[in-house]
């Protein structure tokens, strides 16, 4: 026979179990969750997606200098233009001074006072900062600056 404390001694057994059950059933998503924390702490793999951006960023950086010197520079040449010792003529209409010189990229084009645009790959960005002054000015388009050098 049963007795009554005994019964209720039974039956708090069984509720703690089921408590301990219940208790262990939580920490059984926990550690998951801590995984899945550590999954995205793994975020890591978040963490590097955003150092991914940063890559995908570096080069609209990079982009930054380069659209500017996509935009190029440009100054004016009045005087005749001597490159190995020979004076620079257009190849298009024989100007040989008054030119716009542009720097694009690695690039070094002669402008005459006709527009024509004549690529020199004699001279290079190098030759060009050597010869022209610091920049004062930027200009948004091509026709702007050479409206501004009287072109
Ligand atoms: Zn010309």
């Amino acid at each position: 026979m049963f007795s009554r404390k005994r019964a209720i001694r039974e039956l708090r057994k069984d509720q703690q179990a089921a408590t301990e059950l219940l208790q262990a059933l939580p920490e059984m998503p926990l550690p998951q969750d801590p995984a899945t924390t550590a999954g995205s702490a793994t975020g890591g793999p978040a963490a590097s997606e955003p150092a991914a951006q940063v890559d995908d960023f570096l080069p609209p950086d990079l982009r930054v200098p380069s659209r500017d010197e996509l935009a190029g520079m440009m100054m004016r040449y009045d005087k005749p233009l001597v490159i190995d010792g020979e004076v620079r003529s257009c190849p298009q209409c024989g100007a040989y001074r008054d030119w716009v010189l542009l720097s694009v990229r690695d690039e070094v084009w002669l402008r005459c006072r006709a527009g024509h645009e004549t690529l020199e790959p004699r001279l290079d960005p190098a030759w060009y900062n050597r010869n022209s002054g610091p920049m004062d000015r930027w200009h948004p388009t091509l026709e702007d600056g050479l409206k501004h050098l009287g072109h």
